[in-house]
């Protein structure tokens, strides 16, 4: 993902090299709300009162908001709690070849404080 539009052809979509993103390990995802009677259109904008209920259902259920980072806010990521924001090096030692036995020991560490 981090060659699309950098040495591969395509948009950016991401800053984070391989192995830095909780997206790598399966503990987070990118998601908005979608807007109802509106032809099936995303909402986008997170100054909105729909994206602020979206945002709060998935708090609700435990999620941390990357809209909440001060640095670099980043209103469609949401990842599982407990974690480091970032890919601790124990995370990064685990994940190997990142493949599914990998990424299924991970999630078995990734109980709240096992990566934090
Ligand atoms: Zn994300």
């Amino acid at each position: 993902m981090y060659a699309q539009g950098r040495t591969t052809p395509g948009h950016i979509v991401t800053n984070a090299r391989a192995g830095l993103s909780m997206h790598n390990y399966g503990l987070a995802v990118d998601a908005v709300p979608y807007m109802s009677g509106d032809g099936g259109a995303l909402n986008w904008t997170p100054n909105t009162p729909q994206y602020q209920a979206f945002v709060a259902a998935m708090k609700a259920q435990g999620l941390i908001w990357g809209g909440d980072w001060v640095s670099i806010p980043d209103e469609d990521h949401f990842q599982m709690p407990g974690l480091a924001v970032t890919p601790t090096s124990a995370m990064q030692a685990d994940y190997g070849d990142g493949g599914p036995a990998a990424l299924a020991a991970i999630w078995t560490k990734a109980t709240p404080g096992a990566y934090a």
